[in-house]
């Protein structure tokens, strides 16, 4: 179901990226000529105030929000060139997204929620109920977390099944939106070392966004947002 088989793992690369929001009877500048570019295997930072506009970036860089000017390149691909169908199967294949919301569907347990997405894409169940437990096993949860629901988890442990969930489509750009907002100190700080060795053993082009500045000593890079600029 590969739509794109031609294309090399070369990550994330945003050049000049503006974004506004209709605002009364003008525009609201959320995101003013940003340009990014994350290599495979790089964990990068974006760190910024309430209202910077870093969710609106990576809205941006996940292709659910068009940009009005500039490009978003995912693995060389110029993603604005692509038509919507284009884009969801780009999206399905080569972006993994943690939300700042869980969204788990309450009514499945850990290994289903990463099973419910091979059956949209419909490959051969027990490979890939082998590939889920794998996946959640390295992210720390044992055999019997796997069959438990998410109220039934930790909101560190239910992180930890989205981070699952978003590798199980084999990424090369992996898209993360305040991981520890929910989190106290210790386990928001887990959070971001499972990140970054995520990042090193899958090889994604990893973003995390954050407000949290006393995080940011496990990535690579670190750049800030303000008032919709990058720097
Ligand atoms: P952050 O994630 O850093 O808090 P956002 O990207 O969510 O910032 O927001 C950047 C700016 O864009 C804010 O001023 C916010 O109010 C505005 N904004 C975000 N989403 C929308 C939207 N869907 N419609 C209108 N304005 C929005
Ligand atoms: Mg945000």
């Amino acid at each position: 179901m590969t739509t794109t088989p031609q294309l090399t793992r070369t990550g994330l690369a945003l050049r000049g990226v503006t974004l506004s929001y209709p605002d009364g009877e003008s525009r609201l500048t959320a995101l003013d000529a940003v340009s990014l570019v994350v290599a495979p295997g790089e964990f990068t930072a974006v760190v910024g105030p309430s209202g910077s506009g870093k969710s609106s970036l990576l809205a941006v860089a996940a292709t659910l929000q068009r940009p009005d000017t500039g490009e978003v390149m995912i693995d060389g691909q110029d993603t604005g060139a692509l038509g919507d169908r284009a884009r969801t199967a780009l999206r399905r294949e080569r972006l993994g997204i943690v939300f700042q919301q869980s969204n788990l569907l309450a009514s499945l347990t850990a290994v289903e929620q990463l099973l419910v997405l091979e059956s949209v894409r419909g490959g051969r169940p027990a490979a890939a109920r082998a590939r889920a437990e794998e996946l959640l096993t390295s992210v720390g949860l044992d055999g019997a977390k796997q069959r438990r629901r998410p109220h039934q988890l930790s909101g560190g442990e239910r992180q930890r099944v989205n981070i699952a969930r978003a590798l199980f489509g084999r990424p090369s750009v992996l898209l993360v939106d305040e991981p520890t907002s929910a989190l106290d100190h210790e386990r928001g700080t887990q959070i971001v070392e499972l990140l970054a060795e995520v990042t090193r053993t899958h090889g994604t082009a990893t973003v995390m966004v954050t407000h949290d500045r006393d995080l940011l000593h496990r990535v690579d890079r670190v750049a800030q947002m303000h008032d919709g600029r990058l720097r």
